[in-house]
């Protein structure tokens, strides 16, 4: 473990990480005074704005570079004017997930994993989320109603993986997840908890000693698929902290969104790949945006994204090539595109 995790450790104060999570940047003024942008060049979509609200961590709204429009996290969480201009093919729930959502709380689409929605809210809100018009709040089970998850799991000894999405399941208090946690490895048949978090990357204070003795506790072996675009914004901080949960034993893959003006580049992709690489995480999937109305300019075509991967797979070793997938309605796993 890198010392610098250690002290990190350390400072993270229980309870810190909860406190940025409640006071998140939601005003748009707010957060382009903070990054000395212009107002008068706001080209704000208020209606994008009401649909799917403005939030920005305070320590990533640091890692935006100050007074530049083209960054490439600002891009990420500003609701632009253009997210109000859906091409033709967009559609509010592209993947059909709500005919997989039999019950409230459950996605089981694929062979041997279910997913649970286990937080209905994010700390960051990605403009390009293929999950912005999810109805999450009629998706977040209360304990009785996770009894019905519970049982449906117990009953199908085929899932061997419990998957906590969400919304953010790291947006969840350390109790909340502690006993969804306990619940789950009560099921024999399950041996793998694996959760998808943006949390690491938006607010690294999450990672405290005892989020990490809560995962290592389990009898159930831990991945964590955190969400990072761009090699900017894993700081010193970020770094520390997902080393830290290597460090532990824990699985740490990393899955991006190929995004048109964040990431779209080769270069771009391999500075990524070795910062990740830096702090013990190796990446897993790079998905082609799905096509979500609102999200039109972030689209990058197929053809595109598998000639940048072309030139991403000639620099780096095969470990640190993301596999290139896409999301299709009705197919039994994500589509590789490589
Ligand atoms: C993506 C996804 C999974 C996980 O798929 P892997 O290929 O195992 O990463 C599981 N369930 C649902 C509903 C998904 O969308
Ligand atoms: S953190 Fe994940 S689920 Fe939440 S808005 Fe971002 S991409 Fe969507």
């Amino acid at each position: 473990m890198h010392t610098s995790a250690l002290k990190l450790i350390d400072s993270n104060l229980p309870e810190k990480w909860q406190e940025i999570l409640s006071d998140l940047i939601t005003d748009p003024k707010e957060l382009l005074q903070f990054l000395e942008l212009d107002e008068t060049k706001l080209a704000l979509g208020s209606d994008a704005l009401g649909q799917f609200s403005l939030k920005v961590p305070r320590p990533f709204a640091k890692r935006i570079r100050k007074g530049d429009w083209n960054d490439p996290l600002l891009r990420q969480v500003w609701p632009d004017l253009l997210e109000e201009t859906s091409g033709p093919k967009d559609s509010p729930d592209p993947l059909s997930e709500r005919s997989f959502n039999p019950i409230q709380g459950l996605l089981h689409k694929y062979h041997g994993r279910a997913l649970l929605t286990a937080a209905s809210y994010c700390a960051v809100h990605c403009r390009y989320c293929f999950r912005r018009h999810f109805n999450y709040e009629n998706n977040s089970p209360s304990r009785e109603e996770w009894g019905i998850v519970l049982k449906y799991l117990a009953e199908d000894t085929s899932i061997e993986e419990a998957i906590f999405s969400g919304g953010d399941p790291l947006a969840l208090s350390d109790r909340q997840l502690a006993w969804l946690i306990d619940q789950v490895s009560e099921i024999s048949h399950i041996s793998t908890l694996r959760i998808h978090t943006r949390l690491p990357i938006v607010i690294p204070q999450r990672v405290t000693s005892k989020l990490i003795r809560i995962l290592t506790e389990s009898r159930l072996k831990s991945v964590m698929v955190v969400h990072c675009n761009h090699a900017q914004e894993l700081d010193e901080q970020t770094k520390a902290g997902l080393s830290t949960l290597a460090a532990n034993g824990i699985i740490m893959l990393n899955q991006s969104v190929v995004l048109s003006k964040v990431n779209d580049k080769p270069q771009i992709l391999i500075e990524l790949s070795r910062a990740l690489f830096s702090c013990d995480v190796l990446p897993y999937y790079l998905h082609l945006p799905d096509r979500v109305s609102g999200t039109t300019h972030f689209q990058v075509t197929k053809r595109y994204a598998l000639e940048i991967l072309g030139e991403v797979q000639r620099q780096l070793p095969g470990y640190l090539v993301p596999t290139l997938v896409q999301e299709e309605a009705g197919e039994s796993s994500k589509t590789r595109l490589v």
